[in-house]
């Protein structure tokens, strides 16, 4: 049995083709290097109802992940997270079918452990040792988890303003921490430096091929439990933009080998206010967009002021006729308040902001009363206490709390 159907690694701009069997970073031209299947022999052997019977998590997938030697596969029980209706907020909005899919569930509390899990394995079959990375928080969380149980030594650099919880998970798990005061730019430069000292492996945001794959996942997990229909619209708090890039490639291949077919669904990136590069150039009909001075929000995953990969965010968008949208800071946390009064959910400040973006796009009639939205989650709530301000009164021992005399 063919565990991965891996061929190769090519570059969406110039055509390069590489070696996975190699470590990759970059295409020599500079760009993001993506990793191509043999999707006809795939489509040949594989059925998608061959895939039924297999564990709850993104590993079932695996013709369609990048390691083939299933005794590399470093998994803390990641993906097949719940795709729940949110009948009640969809009411609000004026949209009969609004689903989350929600990766509060995931190890370490948001979806970078998708990216990690494959990353990971892949850098272990490919015989890494050791990788250096800047990070918002919640990548270097997963990946510094990942690779304590990997075995593989993890330095990690992440701003002094990046959510505390982060910095307590890469530190427990042994990987060597450092805070940078500035931003996820500042801490880019820093490892590149490191990188080029010491020859570690770089595994920064689409420096390495394999956190896609990784991240690709939710897109199949979207289509399989919709029932291999997809959506009409997704919508994703975009930072680097891997996760739209992932479900984006995900569709794709998906339709290549018959497991859904019809139309892709409209893919919109969100981004905050303060740090909007992705919708700048999508308003100005540019294929890349320029570095974003002075960016700043509190959804912190989102904080990304220029993605090596915005080209390709960029075209998933336009291909799929999709959209960016930013929101303020003071709108995503008034979403997230109402999202947890309304459906009981606790969502993270970035998912806050793509539930402010459909709110928006609604309003606009750019979302219809009957099409199908999905939102993603891409994290949990409890990892931000410092965005939830609430004002609690406090009680003397023997208080009553009866207001009737
Ligand atoms: C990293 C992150 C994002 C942005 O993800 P990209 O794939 O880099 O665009 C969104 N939300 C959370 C919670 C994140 O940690
Ligand atoms: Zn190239």
């Amino acid at each position: 049995m063919t565990f991965s159907y891996i061929s190769h690694l090519d570059c969406p701009s110039c055509g390069n083709r590489y070696d996975s069997n190699q470590v990759q970073q970059l295409c020599s031209c500079g760009s993001p290097l993506l990793v191509r299947y043999k999707l006809d022999e795939l489509k040949e052997n594989v059925s998608r109802e061959s895939i039924n019977g297999r564990n709850a998590d993104l590993w079932r997938y695996h013709e369609l992940l990048p390691v083939n030697d299933p005794n590399n596969v470093v998994s803390l029980g990641e993906g097949m997270t719940p795709l729940l209706e949110l009948p009640r907020l969809g009411e609000e909005y004026g949209i009969s079918h609004l689903y989350m899919k929600d990766e509060s569930l995931v190890p370490s509390g948001s979806f970078k452990a998708r990216g990690a899990a494959v990353g990971i394995s892949k850098a272990k079959e490919l015989g890494v040792r050791a990788f250096a990375m800047p990070t918002n928080g919640n990548a270097g969380a997963a990946w510094a988890l990942y690779a304590a149980r990997a075995g593989i030594e993890a330095t990690i650099v992440m701003p002094i303003d990046a959510p505390s919880i982060t910095r307590s998970e890469v530190a427990l798990s042994g990987a060597e921490l450092y805070l940078v005061n500035g931003l996820i730019s500042d801490a880019g430069k820093i490892v590149a430096q490191k990188v080029k000292d010491d020859g570690v492996y770089d595994a920064s945001t689409l420096k390495e091929p394999y956190r896609i794959e990784g991240k690709k996942t939710m897109g199949i997990e979207i289509a399989e439990q919709l029932g291999w229909e997809m959506p009409d619209v997704i919508l994703y708090p975009t930072g680097g933009g891997v996760g739209l890039i992932g479900i984006h490639k995900a569709l794709l291949e998906l339709k290549e080998i018959g497991w859904v077919t019809g139309k892709l669904p409209r893919l919109v990136a969100v981004q905050a206010e303060n740090c909007a590069p992705i919708v700048k150039a999508w308003e100005e009909k540019k294929e890349r967009s320029e570095f974003w001075d002075n960016s700043t929000t509190i959804a912190f995953g989102i904080n990304v002021p220029k993605a090596l990969g915005d080209f390709l965010v960029l075209r998933a968008i336009y291909e799929t006729e999709g959209a960016a949208v930013a929101v303020s800071d003071e709108e995503l946390l008034t979403e997230q308040r109402n999202a947890a009064r309304t459906e009981g959910v606790f969502i993270c400040p970035e998912g806050a902001a793509a539930f402010a973006a459909v709110r928006r796009l609604k309003q606009t009639g750019w979302i219809k009363v009957n099409e199908k939205v999905v939102v993603l989650n891409t994290g949990a709530g409890i990892k931000y206490p410092e965005t939830a301000q609430v004002e609690v009164p406090v009680l003397e021992i023997g208080d009553r709390l009866s207001t009737s005399k």
